[in-house]
This record gives structure tokens, C-alpha cells and sequence, in this order.
């Protein structure tokens, strides 16, 4: 009993880890879902502001314009274009690398109209090819519709962000911005080592926590088998001593139960017979009694049967009818058909003596007396009002 509460305080402080394990494991994939969020939340927040910069894009372009055909008003005034195009380079920062205006040519081919690059090297000259990477420009063309399409690298995050100039609801050309985004590298930097820490403990746990309920399996299995005799298959003395320590006599009835002339048995049949005898004898008893019973294989063909009044409407009526049972139901081997009979002798009060050995001691007084008045009878300690 020690042992299995031992074994139980085990299991309490698993069934706590294995609880704190499964909260650390959501933990951590909540901070992947927000990790994933913050990211989605700053993009939007990009994508929102660069919006608001190209409306106001968009409007100083069309003050500048005299007519709706930008190209040939573009194609025309060279100052214009230099006057537009430094005024689009104030826009220009760190963070939004290129800004430019692209139109549709007669045959659907893109061409520059406006690029805000100064490095001579980079920039796109009036009327040069554009060979778009995506579809998204035809689309933003078809649709009037701003689009963005993004690409992430390990460090930062790349958006091209595509706004349509509209003059009379019809799109005459895209303003066009490149920026990258890191500010949630920032964000996710800091989030990514406690996420680590948390994938971590969480595999830390669950590796241990298998571990440890592999090793208690193990150990009750064990500790189980040490407690059972084999051939009836009920508790065996050893296991009796755990109980000294901890049973509440006040629960429980104890009644020692002895084959009547079992020595005849092994004299007419062999000791082999008297085995399966005593087996099956033990698998009757078993077969009557309640999960909270205890069957305990005493000495040789002697048991000890501790039942549990919490289980039993009548308690005392367990014995009677184990006997009944034995009494009229032979034990039949291959060769023979074989009766028997038991004595048993019950403490129904044990809670009145001292210690379960005590008890035990009563139990036996009254079976000595059983075999006395002629066997195949329960005798009891007290009597039932
Ligand atoms: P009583 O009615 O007075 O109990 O008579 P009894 O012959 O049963 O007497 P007792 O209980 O003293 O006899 C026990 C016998 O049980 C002695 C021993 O040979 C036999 N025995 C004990 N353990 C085993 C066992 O594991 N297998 C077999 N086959 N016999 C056993
Ligand atoms: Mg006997
Ligand atoms: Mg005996």
C-alpha cells in the first residue's frame, strides 16, 4: 500500500506536468499564430500609408496635366516630365526605393512614363520597355483597382505597390512604389528566442513525460506481479504486510476460508489434481466478490478474504454464499469430478481489536471453530442485529 501510494503521489505530480506541458505547447503556438499576425497587422499598415502617399502622388500628377493623353503631354514637355520627376524623387527614402509611373502603349506593351531614379544607371527613361514580373499590372490596368504583391526574404519583407491613375474613372497609368519592411523583424527578433525557449521545454517535457510514464507502467506491472500468487492468482502474503499498515477496519468484514479435507484431495487425486482444485477453488471466490474485496492467499489452502461493507448491502451474506457455491458446484478435471466443501470463520467487528493481525487471529478462532462443529460452515465473531 505504501509503495501504491507512492505510486500515486507519482501520478498526481505527472498528471501536473503533463497539464503544464500541454499549456507550453499552446503557448507556443499561440506566439506562432501572433507572430504571424503582427506581421500580417504591419504590412496592412505599410500597405495603408503607401496608399495614402500615392492618392497625393496621383492628384499632383494630374494638376500637372492639360489634357487626359498623358503620353503625348509628357512626350511634348520634357520640363514637365524633370519638373514632375523631382518632385516625385522628394518622396524617396530609404525605405521606399523606387517610385515611377508606367503606361500601357497602343499594343498593350508597358513602358515608362515617370521614374524618380537619379542614378542614371537605374533609371527608366521615358518611353523605355517595362517587362513586368507578374500579371498584377495588367490587372491593376483592367481593374482600376491598387494592388500589392510581396516577396520575403530572411531579412526583410518586399512590396510592390501599384496605384492606379485614374482621369474620367479610366486608368491612364500605375504609380508604382518598391519598398521593403522590416520593422517586424524587430517584432519577431524578439518574440523568436522565448518561442524557442517555450518549442524547447515543451519537447523537454513530453520526452520526459513519456519517459516517466513508461517507467511507471513498468513499475506498477512489476510491483503488481510481486503481489500475486500465481497459481490462484490472489494477493500473497506480501502483500498482506502492506495492508497492516493502512487498512480502515471499519470498512471491512475479515473471514479466513479453509478447504475442508484438502489433504484427502491430494492423497486420492495427487498433488497435481489438488493444484487445479485449489485454482479453481480461488477462481470461485474471486468470481463472487466486489472490485473493493481483497482476496489473500494465506497459507497453503487457507485464504483470507477482506470485504468491503462500502460494497456490500449485507456483508455478512458474502460468506454464505461462497460457501453455497463451493458446496454445490463440483470442480470437474479431466478425469474427475471432484466436491468440496470449506470452513470459514468471520470477524465482523475487527474495527474492535487493535491491529489486522488481531483481527486476523479472530477470524481464525472462529474458523478452528467451524471445523470443530463439522465443517462447511461460517461462524462469526459477533452477531448481526
Ligand atoms: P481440514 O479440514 O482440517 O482443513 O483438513 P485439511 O486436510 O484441509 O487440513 P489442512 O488444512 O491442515 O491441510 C492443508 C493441506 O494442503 C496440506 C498440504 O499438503 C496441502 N497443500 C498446501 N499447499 C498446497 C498447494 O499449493 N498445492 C496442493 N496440491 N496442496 C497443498
Ligand atoms: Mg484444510
Ligand atoms: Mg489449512
Amino acid at each position: 500500500m505504501k509503495q501504491f501510494i507512492q505510486s500515486k503521489i507519482n501520478i498526481f505530480s505527472l498528471a501536473i506536468l503533463t497539464v503544464f506541458t500541454v499549456i507550453i505547447t499552446i503557448v507556443y503556438f499561440q506566439f506562432d499564430k501572433n507572430t504571424e499576425q503582427i506581421k500580417k497587422d504591419i504590412l496592412q499598415n505599410e500597405i495603408y500609408k503607401t496608399s495614402e502617399y500615392a492618392q497625393n502622388i496621383s492628384i499632383m500628377i494630374r494638376t500637372h496635366l492639360k489634357n487626359n493623353d498623358i503620353y503625348e503631354h509628357l512626350k511634348k514637355d520634357e520640363k514637365l516630365r524633370n519638373k514632375i520627376e523631382a518632385e516625385l524623387s522628394l518622396f524617396k527614402s530609404s525605405k521606399y526605393i523606387q517610385i515611377f509611373v508606367i503606361r500601357k502603349d497602343e499594343k498593350g506593351r508597358l513602358r515608362y512614363l515617370l521614374d524618380a531614379e537619379t542614378n542614371l544607371e537605374e533609371r527608366g527613361f521615358f518611353n523605355q520597355k517595362f517587362d513586368p514580373l507578374s500579371n498584377l499590372w495588367n490587372k491593376v490596368f483592367d481593374s482600376s483597382i491598387p494592388e500589392y504583391a510581396f516577396q520575403e526574404n530572411i531579412k526583410d519583407l518586399w512590396i510592390t505597390y501599384l496605384y492606379p491613375i485614374r482621369v474620367n474613372n479610366k486608368t491612364i497609368a500605375i504609380l508604382a512604389f518598391d519598398f521593403s519592411s522590416n520593422e517586424h523583424t524587430f517584432i519577431v527578433n524578439m518574440i523568436n528566442p522565448i518561442k524557442s525557449m517555450f518549442l524547447y521545454s515543451s519537447l523537454i517535457l513530453v520526452i520526459f513525460l513519456i519517459y516517466s510514464y513508461f517507467q511507471l507502467y513498468r513499475h506498477n506491472k512489476t510491483e503488481k506481479r510481486g503481489f500475486i500468487d500465481p497459481l490462484t492468482t490472489a494477493y500473497n502474503r506480501l502483500y498482506l504486510d502492506t495492508l497492516k499498515k493502512n487498512i480502515n477496519l471499519n470498512n471491512y468484514e475479515l473471514c479466513m476460508i479453509d478447504i475442508d479435507y484438502f489433504k484427502k484431495i491430494n492423497d486420492t487425486y495427487g498433488h497435481n489434481t489438488g493444484d487445479i482444485v485449489l485454482e479453481a477453488f480461488a477462481k470461485r471466490i474471486l468470481n463472487k466478490i466486489k472490485k473493493d474485496d481483497i482476496l489473500i492467499r494465506f497459507g497453503g489452502e487457507e485464504f483470507l478474504l477482506i470485504i468491503s461493507k462500502l460494497n456490500h448491502k449485507r456483508a455478512y451474506k458474502v460468506p454464505e454464499r461462497i460457501r453455497k457455491e463451493i458446496e454445490s458446484t463440483p470442480i470437474v478435471t479431466d478425469n474427475e469430478t471432484i466436491y468440496i466443501t470449506a470452513s470459514f470463520g468471520v470477524n465482523n467487528r475487527p474495527q474492535q481489536s487493535l491491529s489486522l493481525s488481531e483481527a486476523i487471529k479472530i477470524a481464525d478462532e472462529q474458523l478452528y471453530k467451524a471445523k470443530e462443529e463439522g465443517r462447511n460452515k461460517v461462524l462469526s465473531s459477533h452477531e448481526y442485529k
